[in-house]
């Protein structure tokens, strides 16, 4: 049966078509699950919405917003919100599935499901953004909620949008909502340790697969793109065991210092509108320098589609952490497999975030909030968990750590698709 989709046109290396392939790998993993496995290869449901404002000069802006709810065989929908200007339905499709795919390798009871809107955020003022965000939770309000499917912060989305979220929400349906998204302010029912988690979770797996490999991280050389929530955590957790971070890039360009960069004046420096190149304790290098710079370990940890097979070529890295999601072509993959490079997919090295968000979620229905000692214990042991199970998959097939998440993750998502059985 083909699986095209009318409404999309993905390319062998778009995120949507990158995805596929992933899924045609695992095909052989699956065994008599594999007669379901169309199911992951089209969303359950996505959802366009204009989401109009006014702006503070008193013209009309319209703005485009989607949510897509790509799988719920496991539980309710859960997934980020990114506001970003290239952001396309085909790009959130794929963010969606990746989250079906990461819920259900670190066994948590959700689905996937992921939005965005086509916005700048930077080019609006405080006002317009809360307007953006407002409209656009009403309008996508028809199918979220704490049952069904659970917004949280990604690229240019932080807690006080989910504040705004939550509110806009609650007005709409009366009372306060809490359970609708999370990594909210502490204050409105958010988790302690939810802003760090994903660059936790970026560690955590990422000492493992140094250990492993038999990388000491004392002194390893670090390369990070996207210094944003997940780059600069993890960077400056790396920085806390030994590592040296040599080189960063983020949307102003590339940083570089052999000896180390001071993530004491970087991390401050990068969050100004100048961006890490206004920090003078490096050299502003051009940008595809990047990817050839002398490290050990390679943190992709901004946008999609970063690793190319160019890039996957020149790498001098043996171990590559995604922090973002989707950061390497199939063709960049197979290239970093063929040359010995070791990679952590995206599907479990990121899902520390989402593990974090599982926890605020239960925390907001139980009204008992732990500690943060608590949750980082919980994080590590379900990571590593979820990781060691993967590695012992990769193992026994002798497949790429990607191929084995998407292996153990497939056959929970379609073992539940196949007990629940077809409506009606
Ligand atoms: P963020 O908005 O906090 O930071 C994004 C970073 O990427 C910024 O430093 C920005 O300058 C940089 N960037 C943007 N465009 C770039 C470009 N063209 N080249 C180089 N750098 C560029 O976003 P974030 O939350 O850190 O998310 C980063 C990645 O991690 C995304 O792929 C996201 O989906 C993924 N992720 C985020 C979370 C989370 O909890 N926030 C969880 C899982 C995965």
């Amino acid at each position: 049966m083909s699986s095209e989709l009318s409404y999309v046109q993905p390319t062998a290396n778009s995120p949507w078509g990158t995805y596929l392939s992933q899924v045609d790998r695992v095909v052989p993993y699956l065994g008599g699950l594999a007669r379901w496995v169309e199911t992951l290869k089209r969303p359950k449901r996505a959802l366009i919405v204009d989401v109009p404002i006014e702006m503070d000069d008193g013209s009309i802006a319209h703005f485009e917003g989607y949510r897509v709810q790509h799988n719920m065989s496991r539980g309710p929908g859960k997934g980020g919100v990114r506001f970003h200007p290239d952001v396309t339905l085909e790009e959130v499709m794929a963010l969606s599935a990746w989250m079906t795919v990461k819920t259900a390798a670190v066994n948590l009871p959700y689905g996937g499901a992921k939005g965005g809107i086509r916005v700048d955020p930077k080019k609006l003022s405080h006002k317009e953004l809360e307007k953006v965000t407002r409209r656009y939770t009403s309008e996508i309000g028809i199918i979220i909620g704490p049952h069904t499917d659970i917004p949280a912060p990604d690229v240019n989305t932080n807690a006080q949008i989910m504040a705004w979220m939550m509110d806009t929400y609650s007005m709409n349906v009366g009372g306060t909502a809490t359970g609708v998204v999370t990594g909210k302010p502490l204050h409105l029912g958010g988790s302690l340790g939810r802003v760090k988690a994903t660059g936790r979770g970026v560690f955590v797996t990422g000492r493992e697969a140094a250990r492993r490999l038999g990388l000491d991280l004392r002194g390893a050389r670090i390369a990070v793109q996207g210094f944003g929530n997940v780059g600069s955590v993890a960077a400056e957790l790396f920085a806390e065991a030994g590592a040296k971070i040599v080189a960063v890039q983020d949307h102003t360009g590339t940083i570089l210092n052999q000896n180390g960069l001071d993530l004491a004046g970087l991390v401050p420096a990068s969050r100004t509108a100048g961006g890490a190149v206004s920090f003078k304790g490096g050299d502003v290098v051009p940008n595809e320098q990047f990817w050839d710079v002398d490290c050990d370990i390679l943190i992709p940890a901004a946008l999609e589609g970063q690793i190319t097979a160019e890039r996957a070529q020149k790498t001098k890295a043996r171990l590559v952490l995604e922090g973002a999601n989707g950061p390497t072509v199939p063709t960049a993959d197979d290239i970093l497999a063929e040359r010995g490079v070791l990679v952590v997919p995206d599907v479990i090295c990121n899902a520390g975030g989402v593990t974090v968000s599982y926890f605020e979620w239960v925390q907001d229905f139980s009204s008992f909030f732990w500690d943060e000692d608590e949750i980082n214990v919980r994080l590590d042991r379900i990571m590593m968990n979820a990781l060691n199970n993967i590695w012992d998959t990769a193992d026994k097939h002798k497949i790429t750590l990607r191929t084995a998440t998407f292996a153990v993750a497939c056959e929970r998502i379609l073992m539940a698709r196949q007990e629940r059985g077809l409506y009606p």
